[in-house]
Formats: structure tokens, C-alpha cells, sequence
């Protein structure tokens, strides 16, 4: 069952919007992460830098993840399973050379994308830094 659908939540399409106008490109919802089938929301490709948009309560977010008052039993283990995939993720795709970065909901749009355009640049390959400075001027 699909408990709710991940993709293209609000805050996700923000940040989208707001790295795009400050000129990053990207893809959106790719399946790279290695041996399993999990979606990755903003994936910067040549700097292999993998962002995710994380739902403060499906992901359980210090700050704001409440154990629900109905049906705990069933939401705490559960919301603990996500979050033990979310290191899972994360590992697989450090192993195989990608940085992560992890962006909760709740934080501003202008910061996180900040923290994203210096991780994308960093790790931009030469020959691109290069390229997109010469289109620029
Ligand atoms: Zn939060």
C-alpha cells in the first residue's frame, strides 16, 4: 500500500523552483541508488550530489516528529523503519560516490539552497566549472 504519495510535496517543489532560477539543472526522481529501488528527489548528476526532501513526519524529524496519539503502535516502529532505510540509503549511495544531503521540510528554501549550491559547485567536475563560466561571460 501507498501510504502517501512522496513526490512533488510542496516543499520539494520550492526548493525545485528556487535552485532552478538560481541556474542549477538537475533531474528529479531517479532510482540511482545502488541494489535497491529507491528514488532519489534532486539528483545533480556530473557532481553526483543526491538530495532528499524529507517529510518531518514520515521521516521522523527531531523537531517535529510527535508519536501520534492514535494508533502508536503502529506509526512508531513504522516511522523508525523509514528512518532506519533513510541510513541505509545514505550509505549505499556514499559507497558508491555520491554525497547526500538530507534536506528536512521545516528549513528555509534560501538556506538549503545555499547548502546545495556549494556541495553542486564543489564537486562539479573541471572541465564543466570551466565550460559554464565561458557560456556566462
Ligand atoms: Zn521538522
Amino acid at each position: 500500500m501507498q501510504l502517501q504519495s512522496r513526490e512533488n510535496t510542496h516543499p520539494e517543489l520550492a526548493l525545485r523552483r528556487a535552485l532552478h532560477s538560481a541556474g542549477f539543472r538537475f533531474r528529479v526522481h531517479r532510482s540511482i541508488v545502488p541494489g535497491v529501488r529507491r528514488v532519489v528527489d534532486i539528483v545533480f548528476g556530473p557532481s553526483k550530489v543526491a538530495v532528499f526532501v524529507d517529510g518531518c513526519f514520515w521521516h521522523g524529524c527531531p523537531e517535529h516528529y510527535r508519536r501520534p496519539k492514535v494508533n502508536g503502535p503502529y506509526w512508531n516502529p513504522k516511522i523508525a523503519r523509514n528512518a532506519a532505510r533513510d541510513r541505509d540509503t545514505d550509505a549505499r549511495l556514499t559507497e558508491a560516490g555520491w554525497q547526500v544531503i538530507r534536506i528536512w521540510e521545516h528549513e528555509a528554501v534560501e538556506d538549503v539552497v545555499d547548502r546545495i549550491a556549494n556541495a553542486v559547485e564543489k564537486r562539479r567536475p573541471v572541465s564543466r566549472r570551466r565550460a559554464a563560466n565561458e557560456s556566462r561571460s
